[in-house]
């Protein structure tokens, strides 16, 4: 997994780097002895386990057992690939890295990162210039200042068919690469090409390292289609993006609070009235992957809806993003917790409603920040928001109505993974339908059961980026791990202890493929360092988890346990000496204790090979 890079390169950027303010820059990190503690970002948890030790410059979860260094850290949250964060990684710290041949996918990823920053650029020159006054007046009729259309990239897509191809074609880069960036469109029953973008105001659309993927542009006039996107491409995948994360990214972590709109002119408005913790879900379902990038920044996401049917059609998506969105082994509330609806901090989603006829834009306008905060400040828990529209689509004074109400809140209540919640909203429902909560709660475990079932046997690939099977091995024995422990921290075991060990005499795979490394590692070398060097996620997260351990116990205690070891052998040795010399003895003059002498001795001599310490006592 050194992808190529020299393991001191890799040791000198790893140590630059700032882990606390890297991690820091997406989760919300206390300080807590040696350790950092906060919410994890890649399982759902309400009590932080995700902990980070900045002296090593590594991360470990105890929740769901993912862990790793820096590099590991970023690959995993934005999705990079290993070359992909070594590069970041060694800019941001400022060692430079050989120039050598880049992997050819990455290289296709680099000329459309090129060509969208280029296109990018274009388009603001556009929005600013002398053809962009049209574009700038329709904004300032919007309300939109031209300090929020300048700090958000806004630009302006010229009439005409290729102003863009042509201005780029300038620049070298040519009409295939325009087309998998979604910048250009092929002609469909001619040679040639046209720009996609044309007449339109563009909304950039940026990743989480604040490079435009992907643009949104709305026209000024009644064209259709009103809002034109990017496709998807390499560089932009539909739902797991958000609009505006790069610029609402501080005020979340400030406000601790994320407000999800609809569209591109509300964000800019929400942003505009001090709502800087604001992103819009770029027209799609808002999705469990966009749920997740947003608690990395805040506890708290509120989903801001209209009034009117689309807002409404919301619901059902969020009903079936509830189950999505939580970590198959959260699924497992008891009965015997209580709680209610008023404290429900646990789940993150609250949704506004607006009143009718209004958008975040049209409100902020009518109302002002006082109008738009109002209706946040009112929103309601989503389990109770979906419990009040699901009863209210049944007619609760029939006996149908009643047991379709029933089966449905049943069905909503097994996707509930709080226990607190899901009380809650038992009692409440129970109340309302006028039956026994109890029933309730059996007809949800039964769902629960069934869908768990299901989505274990869900295939493997559709889990690719996430934690499963980082846990995949049981723990090792204190034996074996103590052991792994002592070689990682303490060098002379290290080298007094290597040549002796077998890798075949090891149960643990994880700890087996840690000595193979450790075995091939130089001499002297920090053992943080091995990450870069080992085969894969689990073995990465079994290492964070093992250095994480000896940080919070104190070298001390190692040391403790290591001189335990050692004389504890030494007392064998001696205790050896004297059973041979006794059992001699003991032939000699026909003693009845022989048997127990001899059979004390085999157990010594087993227990001998059994602690592997014993080669320590040279
Ligand atoms: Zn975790």
């Amino acid at each position: 997994m050194a992808g190529g890079f020299s393991t001191p390169l890799l040791d000198e950027i790893r140590s630059r780097v700032d882990i606390i303010e890297l991690v820091g820059r997406s989760v919300n990190l206390k300080k807590a002895g040696e350790n950092w503690k906060g919410l994890c970002p890649f399982h759902t948890e309400k009590t932080p386990s995700f902990t980070v030790n900045p002296k090593r410059g590594i991360f470990h979860c105890f929740g769901c057992g993912v862990g790793g260094d820096a590099f590991s850290f970023l690959m995993r949250q934005d999705r990079l690939a290993f070359p992909e964060a070594v590069r970041i990684l060694a800019d941001r710290s400022g060692v430079e890295l050989p120039k050598e041949r880049s992997p050819e996918v990455e290289g296709k990823l680099e000329s459309l990162r090129r060509a969208m920053a280029l296109a990018a650029q274009f388009y603001i020159d556009a929005l600013w210039a002398e053809e962009g006054a049209k574009a700038r007046g329709y904004l300032e009729r919007r309300g939109v200042d031209l300090e929020v259309a300048r700090r958000f990239g806004l630009g302006w897509a010229p009439e005409g068919w290729n102003p863009l191809l042509s201005h780029m074609a300038k620049q070298s880069i040519g009409e295939e690469l325009l087309v998998s960036a979604g910048l250009a469109v092929r002609r469909e029953n001619a040679p040639g090409f046209y720009d996609r973008f044309r007449g339109r105001v563009l909304f950039p659309i940026r990743d989480q390292q604040g490079r435009v993927v992907a643009f949104g542009g709305r026209g000024l006039g009644s064209e259709e289609p009103k809002y034109l996107n990017s496709p998807e491409t390499p560089l932009y995948v539909k739902g797991q993006m958000l609009y505006a994360l790069d610029v609402a990214r501080e005020g979340m972590k400030q406000k601790n609070r994320a407000v999800v709109v609809e569209g591109y002119l509300d964000c800019l408005m929400a942003h505009q009235h001090g709502f800087t913790e604001t992103v819009a879900a770029l027209g799609t379902a808002f999705t469990s992957a966009q749920l997740s990038l947003l608690r990395r920044y805040a506890e708290e996401v509120v989903s801001v809806f209209d009034a009117d049917a689309a807002g409404i059609k919301a619901t059902s998506r969020l009903e079936e993003m509830l189950s999505d969105v939580m970590d198959i082994r959260n699924l497992g509330w008891s009965v015997s917790r209580t709680g209610s609806f008023e404290k429900a901090e646990y789940f993150p989603i609250k949704v506004a409603v607006l009143p009718e006829g209004h958008d975040p834009d049209s409100l902020l306008r009518a109302e002002g920040a006082p109008g738009f905060q109002a209706r946040l400040s009112a929103a309601q828990s989503i389990l109770e928001f979906v419990l009040e529209r699901t009863l209210g689509e049944e007619d609760l004074g029939t006996a149908r109505g009643r047991s379709a109400a029933h089966a449905r809140v049943a069905l909503l209540l097994s996707k509930v993974p709080n226990a607190e919640e899901a009380t809650a909203l038992a009692r409440e429902a129970a109340r309302r339908l006028g039956v026994d909560p109890t029933q309730l709660w059996i007809e949800a475990q039964q769902l629960q059961g069934a869908r768990g079932r299901s989505r274990l046997n869900r295939p493997a690939d559709t889990q690719a980026t996430s934690t499963e099977g980082a846990k995949a091995w049981p723990p090792p024995s204190l034996a074996e791990r103590d052991l792994m422990l002592l070689l990682l921290h303490i060098e002379e075991a290290r080298t007094a202890l290597l040549p002796y060990l077998e890798e075949e005499d090891w149960a643990h795979p994880g700890l087996r493929a840690l000595l193979g490394t450790l075995r091939q590692a130089p001499a002297g070398v920090a053992p943080e360092a091995l990450m870069t060097e080992l085969p894969g996620e689990a073995e990465r997260g079994l290492l964070a988890a093992l250095l994480l351990e000896q940080a919070k116990e104190a070298d001390l205690h190692n040391q403790v346990t290591f001189l335990q070891k050692r004389y504890d052998i030494r007392r064998r040795k001696k205790r050896l000496r004297e059973l041979n010399l006794a059992i001699a003895q003991a032939q000699a003059t026909g003693d009845p204790a022989l048997p127990s002498l001899q059979a004390e001795l085999r157990k010594l001599q087993d227990q001998a090979q059994a602690v592997l310490g014993m080669v320590i006592d040279r």
